[in-house]
């Protein structure tokens, strides 16, 4: 095992859970913090310091607004949105963190101030007490200087807001217990956070992206307004810097992060100088525009891209943090709308050099890359891959969409397979999906829309769809699914083509296809009756239905082999089925095979959805008709072209609109 795996819930812990968690500063982020932990941990005590009691009431009536606001949403029950509120409490004295075993400190970003708030805090808490900061900039070698225990500290740097977005830089400085990193990242993942493991360089990873992406668009307003900038940046992010340092009141941040770039690397990150004179931005709301002269946006562009890629470079050259994390945490965190690795990629070669020639004349200093940009683009972007006794893990990591499988993701578990399905040192492999939420939560909706309509078109796409799936049917060495969570259409497509299932026991499966007037066009309608006979009656409903089937009813049924209660003991269940199916695994059953008959039913959904007839006529069909089939090949082909004809439906137009207008659809209507 890696020191540290990718996937952070490969390692079993050391620490359980917390139990009392103090929060120092309750400023912007600091009760944001908390929430996120008292709405993953309910019964979690949490214990808010301020000098301020003025912030602590505020954070209090935050506590309570963000409560009402999620229960009006539906996003909370009653008892979530009060469990939320209970077991909190505020204090102005340091002695409430007596009995915390993690102490999250986030309170006004300066060193002197910092280390004064450690010493305090160690002279209170138990020796086995985890100490975290959630400083922006500071490393934790300085900050920690002077703690006497400093193995049981480092930073956990979250990004606003806090309580939602997903990601958390945790440091992995060379004080820190490999434990302490480890439970830090176990425990974020376990509760819904991506934790991004990054050294300790001044700002850490993502911030030196946003600090340098920022304070380059205040360098730039001799040549353009804030608005202009902004309305460039669109190209790139949701919201433009100028726009969001209004939003997170961040100029002071810049200056003092850049200042601390600037004294330890260079003059070249020197911070803006109109930034302290300025209190709000004149800029436009994100997708508003103002006019830009062609020139002036190829300035402002060239400058901001060149800064991105001379940042990106950089981090990687440095390996401050791993290019997949890169990639994710400037999507998730900082709100690009592709990350800069794939800007690179995408650009022509030429183009990223002229950038970076241009910066380099205009930023002297600004890092420039130190290998062949190709270098910098050879990695897999949406799945973890992890080595436990010559097992292979691969797992799916587009937690933005709950592992979605995407064209990209699927090349990239097809190549991870390729590249290790001939080395005699690697048994077979194990495909499970990030975080304790989702396995896989289907297939991104893609290019599908456009092929509404085109039946050879959508027959062939469902084809494509299928290579990995294929591939895994004439595979020798084993492949295991471990369903860590749900398992959704084109997920449990994915893993019921593995040659062996465990699951988490709170795991379930689901085939929503019909729901969305389309059916499940690779293999749900034809391998489950070849694989599980037994369960036929079952998947009936699951395709006609949208039944769901729960993890322990999987294990009954025989479609799943093993449960397990912990993501580590899955991950051991499920190599220890890789190797146990080492000397061979049963293929799934080429000839025909029949069928129970369909039950009558109302061409309605578990949940009460109004099905489409024209749709569950297409699927009894298929499931029919490939059951006959003489093949298994042949039986896939009538799932794809079954999918073909489902495409051309007046069900699907309608199914796949509603989906985009987020409305039911009305099969009633449609037929
Ligand atoms: P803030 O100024 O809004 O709040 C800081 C709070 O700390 C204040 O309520 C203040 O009264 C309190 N405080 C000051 N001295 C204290 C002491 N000795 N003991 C207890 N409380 C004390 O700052 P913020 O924006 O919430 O940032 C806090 C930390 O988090 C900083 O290090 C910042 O760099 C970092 N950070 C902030 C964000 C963000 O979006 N705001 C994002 C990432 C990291």
């Amino acid at each position: 095992m890696l020191k540290h795996p990718n996937n952070p819930l490969l390692q079993t812990p050391t620490r359980p859970l917390p139990r009392h968690v103090a929060i120092i500063g309750a400023g912007s982020i600091g009760p944001d913090i908390g929430y996120y932990l008292k709405s993953a941990l309910p019964a979690l005590q949490l214990t808010l310091i301020d000098i301020d009691q003025g912030a602590i009431d505020a954070a209090l009536k935050r506590f309570a607004d963000y409560a009402k606001k999620a229960l009006a949403k539906g996003k909370m029950s009653e008892a979530q949105a009060a469990a939320v509120q209970q077991g909190v409490q505020g204090s102005t004295d340091y002695d409430a963190l007596k009995d915390c075993d993690w102490v999250i400190e986030a309170a006004t970003e300066n060193l002197a101030l910092k280390r004064r708030i450690f010493a305090q805090v160690e002279a209170r808490v138990g020796l086995d007490a985890v100490i975290t900061s959630n400083t922006s900039s500071l490393p934790a070698s300085r900050i920690f200087a002077e703690l006497k225990n400093p193995e049981r500290a480092t930073v956990t740097h979250f990004f606003a807001p806090a309580w939602r977005n997903p990601a958390v830089e945790v440091i992995d400085w060379p004080h820190a217990a490999p434990e302490l990193v480890a439970w830090l990242r176990w425990v974020f993942c376990t509760t819904g956070k991506v934790p991004l493991l990054t050294s300790d360089a001044p700002c850490f990873m993502l911030d030196r992206i946003f600090d340098n992406w920022c304070n380059e668009a205040a360098l730039l307003l001799d040549c353009a307004t804030a608005a202009q900038i902004d309305t460039v940046a669109a190209e790139f992010v949701h919201a433009g810097p100028f726009f969001v340092l209004n939003l997170a009141r961040g100029n002071p941040i810049i200056t003092e992060t850049n200042t601390l770039q600037a004294d330890e690397e260079g003059e070249h990150y020197r911070p803006a100088p109109i930034f302290p004179s300025v209190d709000q931005w004149l800029t436009v709301a994100p997708g508003q525009r103002v006019d830009v002269s062609a020139e002036t946006t190829r300035a402002v562009r060239d400058r901001l891209l060149g800064v991105l890629l001379s940042q990106s470079v950089d981090i990687l050259d440095r390996g401050i943090g791993t290019p997949a994390d890169l990639e994710l945490g400037c999507c998730t965190a900082l709100g690009f709308k592709r990350g800069p690795l794939t800007l690179l990629r995408d650009m022509p070669e030429a183009h990223a050099q002229r950038i970076l020639k241009r910066l380099a004349l205009e930023r002297p200093g600004m890092p420039m890359p130190k290998r062949a940009l190709a270098d910098y683009l050879n990695f897999e972007r949406h799945v973890l891959v992890d080595d436990v006794q010559g097992v292979k893990v691969i797992t799916l990591r587009r937690p933005e969409a709950l592992n979605a499988l995407h064209d990209e993701m699927t090349d990239e578990i097809l190549a991870v397979i390729r590249r290790f399905e001939d080395d005699p040192a690697v048994s077979g492999f194990v495909i499970t999906g990030y975080g304790t939420r989702a396995f896989c939560a289907g297939a991104d909706i893609g290019r599908f829309p456009d092929l509404l309509g085109d039946k050879a078109a959508a027959a062939q796409y469902a084809r494509d769809c299928s290579r990995l799936l294929v591939h895994l049917d004439a595979m020798h060495k084993p492949v295991v699914a471990a369903l860590n969570g749900m398992a959704l259409g084109g997920g449990f497509e994915l893993a019921m083509r593995c040659h062996a299932l465990v699951a988490m026991e709170q795991a379930w499966m689901q085939l929503p296809e019909v729901s969305l007037g389309i059916l499940p066009g690779i293999g749900a309608m034809v391998v489950p009756y070849r694989r599980w006979p037994q369960a036929a009656a079952t998947f009936h409903a699951m395709l006609r239905r949208c039944d769901k089937l729960k993890a322990k009813q999987a294990l009954a049924l025989g479609v799943v082999d093993a449960l397990a209660s912990s993501p580590a003991e899955l991950i051991a269940t499920a190599v220890a089925r890789v190797q146990a199916l080492a000397s061979g695994h049963a293929r799934i059953q080429h000839g025909p095979v029949t069928l129970p008959a369909f039950d009558s039913m109302a061409p309605q959904s578990a949940h009460g959805l109004a099905l489409s007839p024209t749709t569950l006529g297409l699927i009894e069909r298929a499931v029919q008709e490939a059951a006959q089939a003489p093949s298994l090949s042949a039986a896939l082909e009538i799932g794809y072209l079954a999918f073909g004809e489902a495409a051309c439906t007046a069900a699907a137009r309608e199914g796949i609109a509603a989906f985009g207008e987020k409305r039911a659809p009305d099969f009633v209507r449609v037929g």
